[in-house]
């Protein structure tokens, strides 16, 4: 918290990053309290993924994440500061189902970034992944050229193409802008295109018009991917 005051009062913009888990998910309150006080530019709100030192155990519940996803959704609308989620892609919809009625201003929706779609990670020792929490190596930048693994491999390739999804995931009429958290599947189920373990959204059994999708995006939101 000193080093905040201290960051605050050199002019530094401020990022908060919290990670909620059963454990402190009923700290919300307190958590946006605290964030009136910090005034930060940014909160970044990460999704647990049971990877590395992540536990099934800490995860929140379908229905939690659901309700965390409406409160953050809530207080974005009002909060002095931009919210973010990391590995918690369904958030997207939660927003423009909160937003769905609101009159279009030709403002778009951010495109849905997802581990390996808009986004390339590098291991300490070089090791190519889609993110942080999908831990599959593709490549190694000592000899591989980043930029041609990120456009090229079958795997990066796959987790950017939303026909491959499954299950409700691979029907639903979000799946462009979320399709759920590739990782968090990856970790649960084995299966990085497997539907996301942790959404409660029931898609309709339809495929959705491609309309929809293109009208759901253009209203706007106060969200970053
Ligand atoms: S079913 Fe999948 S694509 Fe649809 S909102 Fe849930 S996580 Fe996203």
């Amino acid at each position: 918290m000193e080093a905040i005051s201290n960051a605050a009062l050199a002019g530094i913009p401020i990022q908060i990053n919290t990670t909620f888990t059963r454990q402190n998910f009923c700290e919300f309150d307190s958590f946006v309290r605290l964030l009136d006080e910090i005034r930060p530019a940014l909160w970044s709100v990460f999704q647990l993924v049971p990877t590395g030192r992540g536990k099934v155990d800490d995860l929140l519940t379908g229905a939690q994440m659901e309700e965390l996803f409406e409160r953050l959704a809530r207080l974005s609308r009002t909060a002095p500061y931009d919210i973010k989620t990391t590995e918690g892609q369904h958030y997207r919809r939660v927003v423009l189902q909160q937003a769905h009625g609101a009159k279009p201003s030709g403002a778009r929706a951010p495109l849905g970034i997802n581990d390996g779609k808009g986004f390339v990670f590098v291991s300490h020792i070089g090791n190519i992944q889609p993110s942080g929490f999908l831990p599959l190596t593709v490549g190694n930048v000592r000899k591989d050229e980043l930029l041609d693994v990120y456009r090229n491999s079958p795997l990066f390739r796959e987790l950017r193409n939303p026909s491959l999804l499954k299950g409700k995931c691979g029907r639903c009429e979000f799946k462009t802008i979320c399709g759920g958290s590739r990782a968090r599947s990856y970790a649960m189920t084995g299966d990085y295109l497997g539907e996301e373990p942790l959404c409660v959204y029931q898609p309709p059994l339809r495929t959705a018009r491609s309309s929809e999708i293109a009208s759901a995006q253009q209203i706007p939101v106060r969200m970053r991917p």
